[in-house]
């Protein structure tokens, strides 16, 4: 079996599939594994740190694969050099890809979606939505440090003693979890909030407060569910209030299937004090605040509303070794002593299946 990866082309993404460590084990237990030359080197991964690997051009990397990974949807003019009964992996975003997935139904090739797993128990070591947002949760964080005014610490100095920043994380997932720690570490007095009341206790491990606003939203599946109206007004009423104490918000909020939902109002930010700060990780699909503009730093009658993009790639390295990681034991399902073998009744390959036998694979396609 060869398992490849290519370069990955979308704008600003710096991260890899194929990592030298998880390189070296894939070729120890005897797969071959082949890179677009340059893969690597916007994360940090050069080709002269990976063994065993062969380096060649695009084309003849995906003709060769029979897994191919990737952090995105490769681009339409490479699909084409795919094999037929090959088999595509990565965070495919099937919803932004119609054409794409009917161009690798049609040419005979398997498509797997890794954001569709069910996030269960034995799914884990291959949840890449667990592993890009405890990266983006920290570097948002980092963004907000950088931006703010203020210093993050106490601090006390022979010019007098600085009082710490107030910190609010809205959304206490994988993500918001990661950017409270990374608050807590730097100093900061530090809060968090999230509809799901069993967050509670995940918050406060951290050493932060958890902020009671008297909602209860937990839904599905260890998801939030959409607010009511009436819910919606009691959230942002009492938060609005709230927020006049508050320097910095990071916000994490969302809903599976629904865009983010509008949390902050144009209101509520202009109730902060001046040189407030929102950092809105939402901001790719729609944004928790009125005024975020997604990849833009908004100032807002001196409050600046940061939207940023594909946080995990700042942070490539990590976030690439660890999505390579996951995809290592996501193709361990798919991979048997004699080559490829897909299992269709196991749930993880049937749930993330978007292209497969010629048919695409999801929505109402
Ligand atoms: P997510 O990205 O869907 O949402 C982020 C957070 O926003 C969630 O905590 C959600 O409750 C919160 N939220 C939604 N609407 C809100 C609102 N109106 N106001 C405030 N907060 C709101 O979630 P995620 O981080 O991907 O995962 C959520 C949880 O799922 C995790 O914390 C974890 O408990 C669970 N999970 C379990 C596994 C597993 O067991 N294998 C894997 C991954 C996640």
């Amino acid at each position: 079996v060869t398992v490849a990866a290519l370069r990955e082309t979308a704008a600003g993404e710096r991260r890899v599939a194929i990592v030298p460590e998880v390189a070296k084990k894939l070729h120890a237990s005897g797969v071959e594994v082949m890179l677009e030359r340059g893969s690597g080197a916007a994360a940090g991964f050069p080709d002269e740190a990976y063994e065993g690997v062969t380096f060649e051009d695009a084309a003849t990397v995906a003709s060769r694969a029979d897994l191919l990974w990737c952090l995105q949807m490769p681009e339409a003019g490479r699909l084409g050099d795919l094999r037929k009964g090959s088999v595509l992996i990565g965070q495919l975003q099937p919803h932004r890809h119609a054409e794409a997935l009917r161009q690798l139904a049609a040419g005979g090739i398997t498509a797997f979606a890794l954001e569709l797993l069910p996030r269960t128990t034995r799914a884990q070591a291959m949840d890449i939505l667990s592993s890009q947002a405890a990266v983006a949760g920290y570097r948002a964080m980092l963004i907000a440090a950088t931006h703010s005014p203020k210093f993050f610490p106490m601090l006390t100095t022979a010019a007098g003693t600085i009082r710490p920043s107030r910190v609010l994380v809205i959304g206490a997932g994988v993500a918001g979890l990661q950017a409270i720690a990374t608050a807590r570490r730097l100093g900061a007095q530090v809060e968090g909030y999230d509809v799901r009341s069993e967050t509670r206790e995940q918050v406060q491990s951290l050493g932060a407060k958890f902020l009671e606003l008297g909602v209860d939203a937990a839904g599905e599946g260890g998801y939030a569910r959409e607010l009511s109206a009436d819910e919606r007004a009691a959230q942002q009423q009492a938060l609005a209030e709230h927020l006049t104490a508050i320097d910095v918000v990071v916000t994490t909020a969302a809903v599976p299937g629904r865009p983010a939902p509008r949390i902050l109002t144009r209101a509520m930010v202009e109730g902060m004090k001046p040189g407030a700060l929102v950092v809105d990780l939402a901001a790719e699909s729609g944004g928790n605040c009125e005024l975020t503009q997604p990849g833009e730093q908004v100032d807002h009658g001196g409050r600046t509303i940061i939207g940023p993009l594909n946080l995990a790639s700042g942070a490539a390295f990590h976030a690439s070794q660890m999505f390579a990681r996951n995809l290592q034991h996501f193709s361990s399902l798919l991979v048997g002593e004699d080559g490829l073998h897909l299992d269709f009744d196991d749930e993880l390959v049937a749930r993330s299946c978007v292209a497969h036998d010629g048919e695409v694979r999801f929505g109402a396609a």
